[in-house]
């Protein structure tokens, strides 16, 4: 076993520890705000037009009236946090896609401005809605970062996605993006590398489209995840995952993209200049989730809202938040996550650090462990991924994701069958 395999199965090993949650899903309330300071938000909008066939994410097909009903929960989840003396001051609204219906996202945009000093707005988008939606209403309400996802301009692996015919060639989003290049503050573009037919010659294209014929802020260039229950589908309709190529694409995506004047903000993520990332955990330690499917990460301890639509729907129309499973993660699980989500913005403050958990942060022997293989090197007040940890660092990541997405996969599980068949999940 290589040493990337070595600390894949590792991470999984820290998974299993850190994310189980209950099987049997109930009504588990958020704890109290700290109303001293603002949080960050996460919204869920699970609808999409399309179900891509690698996607683990909580989506569900695309129905307007269950789409507009599920807006107006959302909305009146955010009444009650807000109510209950949760601060916000900076927004994602994640997916699905937040987009499908534009005049809901706007007005719960405008309830969220209403009762907050919001800063920051992000919403994810997919390339159908740039080509045939008019997107100003959406810069005039206040949105600064819009996230598309792309994936990859390759006409072959768009039509294994099953996302061609949807969302357009490879061309046609290309022209999508010229046309709104500049609008937002920041507009990034989401990419998956390691396809299984992906050949060296289409991620060179679609690097060179990034580097220097279109203008996007950034790029989130994730490595595609594999997920236990989903890897049948995934491999008949892309083939079979596999990690042997994985560490030769991401070095050649690092080398690329900095070359054209992009820096990196974590392992993934590249940006022309400062702005929001969709990394907002390596940012923001704690945060919010609400509507069906969303995870929140508040005193030490994890929770999930229900996968269940309907069920989310009676929560809150019940004058509950939908939030049905919770974990508490112990001192050392609580200082490992911190680790990597720091380490994976690339570097981590030794003196934040010690005051974040009141004294030493100890780990001793995992970052001997780091150093030993060269992933990290001590800068004296810092400690900071060398290139080598970079790509381990991926690894990980794309491990700790791929947790979190089986997660999801056993929340699914726990909803009663005829919900799972009639989509209401
Ligand atoms: S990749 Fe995006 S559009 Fe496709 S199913 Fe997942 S969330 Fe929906």
């Amino acid at each position: 076993m290589n040493l990337d395999t070595l600390i894949g199965k590792l991470v999984q090993y820290f998974n299993k520890e850190m994310l189980q949650f209950p099987e049997r899903p109930s009504y588990t309330p958020l704890p109290d705000p700290d109303t001293s300071r603002p949080y960050l938000l996460y919204l869920h909008i699970p609808y999409c037009q399309v179900l891509c066939p690698f996607c683990s994410f909580h989506r569900v097909q695309f129905k307007e009236s269950a789409a507009t009903r599920y807006f107006r929960c959302l909305r009146s989840e955010i009444e009650q946090v807000s109510d209950r003396g949760y601060r916000f001051d900076e927004v994602y609204f994640g997916g699905g896609t937040p987009t499908v219906l534009p005049g809901e996202l706007i007005e719960t945009i405008e309830l969220l401005k209403s009762r907050h000093g919001i800063n920051t707005i992000s919403v994810e988008t997919n390339p159908d809605d740039l080509r045939n939606g008019d997107l100003r209403p959406l810069k005039e309400a206040g949105v600064s970062r819009l996230s598309v996802g792309v994936q990859s301009f390759d006409d072959t692996l768009l039509k294994e996605m099953d996302r061609y015919e949807k969302y357009g060639s490879g061309d046609q989003v290309r022209e999508a993006l010229e046309r709104i290049a500049g609008c937002f503050d920041t507009l990034n573009v989401d990419m998956i590398f390691n396809f299984p037919h992906q050949t060296r010659e289409s991620l060179e294209r679609d690097l060179e489209i990034l580097a220097r014929e279109i203008v996007v802020d950034q790029v989130s260039f994730y490595p595609l995840m594999n997920v236990d229950g989903k890897d049948k589908s995934l491999e008949r309709a892309m083939g079979k995952v596999g990690y042997s190529r994985e560490r030769e694409f991401y070095e050649l995506i690092v080398e690329r993209l900095l070359d054209a004047g992009y820096t990196r903000n974590s392992a993934w993520c590249f940006s022309r200049k400062p702005g929001m990332f969709d990394e907002y955990i390596v940012d923001r330690e704690e945060y919010v989730g609400l509507g069906s499917g969303s995870f929140s990460y508040l005193r030490g301890s994890l929770y999930s809202s229900t996968f269940s639509i309907g069920e989310y729907r009676r929560y809150v129309e019940s004058g509950k938040t939908g939030t049905v499973f919770r974990q508490d993660l112990n001192t050392r699980d609580q200082k490992r996550y911190y680790m990597m989500m720091e380490l994976f913005g690339g570097t981590l403050d030794k003196r934040a650090a010690a005051k974040r958990f009141g004294g030493d942060l100890g780990l001793w022997r995992e970052f001997t462990a780091l150093q030993m293989i060269g992933a990290i090197r001590d800068r004296g007040d810092t400690l900071e991924l060398t290139e080598r940890g970079q790509y381990l660092w991926v690894v990980m990541m794309r491990e700790f994701f791929a947790g979190v997405n089986r997660l999801r996969e056993k929340m699914r599980h726990t909803l009663p069958d005829a919900a799972r068949r009639a989509g209401d999940m």
